[in-house]
C-alpha cells in the first residue's frame, strides 16, 4: 500500500473469482480523498455469513466488519483524526436528508449505499470511506474484537434496542453462533433473564459463560415441553434457517415479540393467525444498525466489556479461503476474524509461515 495526498492510494485487496470460495489478490487505485472521505489502513475484518451469500459474485471484495487505523482525513472531517481506530459496516452512505436519516433510521434510507457495492470493503489492506459512516472504536476494544461488533454485534444490539426490551424481560436467544453469542452478552448486560436455545447439545457451557441463565436444546421440544415451559417476553432468533414458527409463537407470553435477524431460505409460514389477534403477539424482523445504533452499541460494549469470541485467520488468499470454509462447515466458534499484516514484509512472512503449517 502506498499513500500520497496528491496522487491517491494503491490498495491491495482480495476479491472473489469465478470459482466459488476461491479468492485472488488484486490491486486497485483510489483517487485522492474528497472533503468527507477518509483513508483507513485495515487491521482486521470479521467474516460474516452474508459474505458467503455474495461469494458467488465474481470480482467482488467481501467483508463488512472492518476495523483499522485512520491514515488520512478529508478537509471537512472533524470528528475523527489520523491515528484513530475506526470501524465500518454494511452502510457506506445515505442521503443524510430524508426523514429516516434525520430520525436515526438512516440504515433504511431509500438512497443508502450498502455492501458489497464499491471496492471499499473489508477483505483489503486499505479502504477509502465516507468519514461520516465510520465509527470510532472506544478505548480498550481491540481491532480484532471490534470487527465482529460492526455487523454481528450491531444486528443483535439493534434488534434488542429497537424492540424496547425491558430489563425485567425474559429473553430467549435462538441460535448460538456469531450473532447469538453476542446476543446472549447484550441481553445479560441489559438486565434480562436470558435463555439460550440451540439445536446443539454441546454449546451449553459456553452459552452459560456468555451470560445465559438457562440452556434449552430445541431437540427436546415436544408439545408438552412447550406447554409447560415458562414463556418469554422477547425471542430473538439469529438462525438463518427455516423455523417452526408456531412453536416459537407458543413460547411467547401475550404481547410478547418474536424477532428474526437471520434470513430463512424459504418463505415464512404460520399456522393460525389468532395468536396475533387475541394475544397481541408480534412477529418482527430487524436489520443491523445505522449510525446512531452503532455508536450506542460500541459505547455499550465498552461499558459492559462485551467482546466476540474469535478465531484468527491471516488476511491472505489462503487465510480467507480457510476462514470461509470454516464458517461454511459450521465450525466457527464463534466468529472468524481476518488479521491484516502490518506491512509487506510481514505479509510475506505470514504467507510463508501459514503455508508451512497448513
Ligand atoms: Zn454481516
Ligand atoms: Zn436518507
Amino acid at each position: 500500500m502506498t499513500v500520497s495526498a496528491s496522487s491517491g492510494f494503491d490498495i491491495t485487496a482480495f476479491s472473489t473469482t469465478e470459482k466459488l470460495f476461491k479468492f485472488k489478490k488484486i490491486q486497485y487505485h483510489a483517487e485522492p480523498l474528497s472533503d468527507y472521505q477518509v483513508y483507513i489502513k485495515i487491521k482486521a475484518c470479521g467474516v460474516c455469513h452474508t459474505d458467503m451469500d455474495f461469494a458467488g459474485l465474481p470480482d467482488t471484495i467481501l467483508g463488512h466488519e472492518a476495523v483499522g487505523e485512520i491514515v488520512q482525513v478529508g478537509s471537512k472531517i472533524e470528528s475523527i483524526k489520523k491515528g484513530d481506530l475506526v470501524g465500518f459496516a454494511y452502510m457506506k452512505s445515505s442521503c443524510l436528508d430524508c426523514l429516516l436519516c434525520h430520525s436515526g433510521d438512516d440504515i433504511m434510507c431509500r438512497k443508502r449505499k450498502m455492501f458489497p457495492e464499491g471496492l471499499n470493503n473489508g477483505y483489503s489492506y486499505g479502504a477509502v470511506c465516507d468519514g461520516r459512516f465510520v465509527y470510532k472504536i472506544p478505548e480498550g476494544i481491540e481491532a480484532k474484537h471490534a470487527g465482529p461488533l460492526m455487523c454481528a454485534g450491531s444486528t443483535v444490539f439493534s434488534a434488542i434496542y429497537n424492540a424496547n426490551v425491558k430489563p425485567t424481560a425474559r429473553v430467549a436467544i435462538v441460535g448460538i453462533g456469531g450473532l447469538g453469542h453476542l446476543g446472549l452478552q447484550f441481553a445479560r448486560a441489559w438486565g434480562c433473564h436470558v435463555t439460550a436455545i440451540s439445536t446443539s447439545r454441546d454449546k451449553e457451557a459456553e452459552a452459560l459463560k456468555f451470560g445465559a441463565h438457562e440452556y434449552w436444546c430445541s431437540k427436546d421440544f415436544t408439545p408438552e415441553y412447550i406447554e409447560k415451559a415458562e414463556k418469554f417476553d422477547f425471542i430473538l432468533s439469529t438462525v438463518a434457517a427455516d423455523h417452526d414458527y408456531n412453536t416459537f409463537l407458543n413460547l411467547l407470553v401475550p404481547n410478547g415479540e418474536f424477532r428474526l435477524v437471520g434470513i430463512p431460505p424459504s418463505d415464512i409460514k404460520f399456522g393460525p393467525a389468532l395468536p396475533f389477534l387475541l394475544d397481541q403477539k408480534k412477529f418482527t424482523g430487524a436489520i443491523l444498525g445505522g449510525r446512531k445504533i452503532n455508536t450506542l452499541l460500541l459505547q455499550f460494549a465498552a461499558r459492559h466489556n462485551i467482546r466476540p469470541q474469535i478465531e484468527e485467520f491471516p488476511m491472505t488468499v489462503r487465510g480467507i479461503e480457510d476462514a470461509i470454509h470454516h464458517l461454511h462447515s459450521g465450525k466457527a466458534r464463534y466468529r472468524a476474524v481476518l488479521i491484516a499484516p502490518e506491512d509487506e514484509e510481514e505479509e510475506k512472512m505470514v504467507d510463508y509461515l501459514y503455508e508451512a503449517q497448513r
